[in-house]
C-alpha cells in the first residue's frame, strides 16, 4: 500500500519537502501520497507577510515574525536554491539583498513550477499527533468550515518553523510604562516609530536589524539594551549601545550601569521558543536555538522515533538550501534509499555534532560548520551539488562588510554559487530606498 506522508507547515522548510518529493516523481519514482497542512491560507510561511498580530481571524495565534519594510538580512547568494537560480526566477540577475516581496516572489516560483500546490491543506491548523500501532494520528482542523478530523499517516514531517512563538521577559515597571511595549515578534511598520526615543532589548539579529528599520524610517533615537555584550557596529550619532534594562519608571528607563533614558516605546527583540503544541512529550523536540539541535539524527530524524522527522531546526546560517538538502534527505529515508543505523549510533551522531558545534570558536566556525553540514546531506542525495567553499565566503565577504558599515552592507554585491554571475548594485542604496516593493526594487 502507498504510504501516507504528513507534512506540517508549508513554509519554505515545507515546501522544499513538497519539492523533494515532486522532483523525485519527475525523475520517475513511484512517491508516497504527501498531504501538506498550512494553517494559513497562502504558502510562503513567515514571508508570507500579514499585518496581523496577536489572533488571526479564527483565534490562531499569528504565525508572522516579518516586517514590512523587511530586506534579506544576508546575501542572498547563501540561500539560493541549487534547483532554481535567481536568475532563472527573475530572468536576470538581481542585487544580494533583496527586499521581503522579492524573496517570497523567487520562493514562490519553484514551487509553482513544481506544481505541488494541490497537495497542500490551506487554512488547515494541526492539532494534535499521536502514534498508535505504528502509525500517527494526526488530528487537523480545517478553521473555515469548523471541522475537527483525524487521518492515518506512515510519516510526519515537522515543517513549522521556530521564530514565531516569542520569547518575552518581563521587567519591572512594563505594567505602568506610559508608552508601548511589544515584542519583535508583533513589529510591522517602522513608520510607527517615527520621531520616537526607542529603546531595543537584545543584541540578536532582529535588535539590529529592527533598529536599523526604526532608523531608516526617521527614529529620532536608538538605544540597546545588552545583557553580555554589545554589539559593537559603528552606529549612527543618534544610536547607543548600554547595559541590560533593570526597570522602567513613567517613560524613564533605567540601566545596570546606573544610567537612565527617556523613551516611547520598548521593543523586546528577545528571541523565539521552539514550540509544537501538536506533538505529545514522546515526540516533540526540546532543544535550543543551535547548530547541533538535541535528539535529531543527521539534524532532521527524531531518534526516539525515526519515523518522525524535523526541517530547519537549527539556528540558521544558511536557510532555504539547507532545508533543500534535509529534505532530500528525509524524502530518501522515507523511500528507502536512505538505511538509519541503530538508535546507539544515531545518539553518537547527535552527540559528535554537538561536541563539535562546541569546539567551535567563533562565528567564522559557525558558518563552515553549517556549510559541511549541507554538503554532507548533499552527498547523500541526488540533491544538486553546488559550491558550499562560495557560499561560506559570501557569509564571511558579509560579515565584513556589516564591519565596515552597518547601514551600508546591504549595498555590496556577491557571486552566485550556481551561475558563477555578480550580482549588480541596487539602483538606491539601502538607506535611501523606501519603497522596496517588488516592482520598485527590480526595476533597472
Ligand atoms: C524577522 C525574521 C527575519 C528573517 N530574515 C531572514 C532573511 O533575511 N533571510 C533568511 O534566509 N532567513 C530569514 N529568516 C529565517 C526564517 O526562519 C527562514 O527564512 C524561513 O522562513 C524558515 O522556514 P520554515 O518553513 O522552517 O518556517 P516558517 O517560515 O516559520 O514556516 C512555518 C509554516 O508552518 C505553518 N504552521 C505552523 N504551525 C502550524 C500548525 N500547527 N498547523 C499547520 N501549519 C502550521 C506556519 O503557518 C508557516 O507557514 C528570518 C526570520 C525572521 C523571524
Amino acid at each position: 500500500m502507498t504510504k501516507r506522508i504528513a507534512v506540517i507547515g508549508a513554509g519554505p522548510s515545507g515546501l522544499a519537502q513538497l519539492r523533494a518529493f515532486q522532483s523525485a516523481a519527475a525523475n520517475g519514482a513511484d512517491i508516497p501520497e504527501i498531504v501538506c497542512f498550512e494553517k494559513q491560507s497562502n504558502w510562503g510561511g513567515l514571508w508570507n507577510y500579514t499585518w496581523r498580530t496577536g489572533l488571526d481571524q479564527y483565534g490562531e495565534p499569528v504565525h508572522g515574525s516579518m516586517y514590512r519594510y523587511l530586506w534579506s538580512n544576508g546575501p542572498k547568494e547563501g540561500l539560493e536554491f541549487a534547483d532554481y537560480s535567481f536568475e532563472e526566477h527573475f530572468g536576470k540577475q538581481i542585487a544580494s539583498y533583496p527586499p521581503r516581496a522579492v524573496l517570497f516572489d523567487y520562493i514562490e516560483g519553484r514551487v509553482n513550477k513544481a506544481g505541488v500546490r494541490d497537495w497542500i491543506q490551506f487554512e488547515t491548523a494541526v492539532r494534535w499527533v499521536e502514534k498508535e500501532d505504528g502509525k500517527f494520528n494526526v488530528t487537523v482542523t480545517n478553521l473555515p468550515e469548523d471541522h475537527t478530523y483525524t487521518e492515518v499517516f506512515d510519516h510526519v514531517i515537522v515543517c513549522n518553523g521556530h521564530f514565531s512563538t516569542p520569547n518575552v521577559p518581563q521587567f519591572d515597571g512594563f505594567e505602568i510604562f506610559k508608552g508601548r511595549v511589544l515584542h519583535a515578534h508583533d513589529f510591522r511598520d517602522a513608520m510607527e516609530f517615527k520621531d520616537k526615543d526607542v529603546l531595543i532589548i537584545g543584541t540578536s539579529y532582529s535588535a539590529e536589524d529592527i533598529g536599523s528599520q526604526c532608523w531608516k524610517y526617521g527614529a529620532k533615537s536608538i538605544t540597546v539594551s545588552h545583557r553580555t555584550a554589545a554589539m559593537g557596529f559603528d552606529w549612527p550619532d543618534n544610536w547607543a549601545e548600554v547595559p541590560l534594562l533593570t526597570h522602567v519608571d513613567g517613560n524613564t528607563a533605567h540601566f545596570k550601569d546606573g544610567t537612565s533614558r527617556d523613551v516611547d516605546a520598548v521593543i523586546l527583540c528577545t528571541g523565539y521558543k521552539h514550540h509544537f503544541p501538536f506533538l505529545p512529550d514522546d515526540l516533540r523536540l526540546k532543544t535550543a536555538n543551535r547548530l547541533a539541535t538535541t535528539d535529531l539524527y543527521k539534524g532532521v530524524a527524531y531518534v526516539n522515533d525515526p519515523d518522525l522527522f524535523y526541517i530547519g531546526m537549527q539556528d540558521q546560517w544558511f536557510t532555504f538550501n539547507m532545508f533543500d538538502a534535509q529534505a532530500w534527505w528525509a524524502r530518501d529515508v522515507i523511500m528507502g534509499r536512505i538505511t538509519l543505523p541503530d538508535k546507539a549510533a544515531m545518539q553518537a551522531d547527535i552527540d559528535d555534532r554537538i561536541a563539535r558545534e562546541e569546539a567551535g570558536a567563533d562565528d567564522y566556525d559557525a558558518i563552515w560548520y553549517q556549510g559541511d553540514y549541507i554538503k554532507e546531506l548533499v552527498a547523500e542525495t541526488d540533491y544538486p551539488t553546488f559550491d558550499l567553499e562560495g557560499a561560506c565566503q559570501a557569509f564571511k565577504a558579509w560579515k565584513a562588510n556589516k564591519k565596515a558599515g552597518i547601514m551600508t552592507f546591504r549595498d555590496h554585491g556577491h557571486k552566485s554559487v550556481l551561475t558563477g554571475t555578480m550580482a549588480p548594485k541596487h539602483h538606491t542604496p539601502w538607506a535611501r530606498a523606501l519603497d522596496d516593493s517588488l516592482d520598485v526594487y527590480l526595476q533597472n
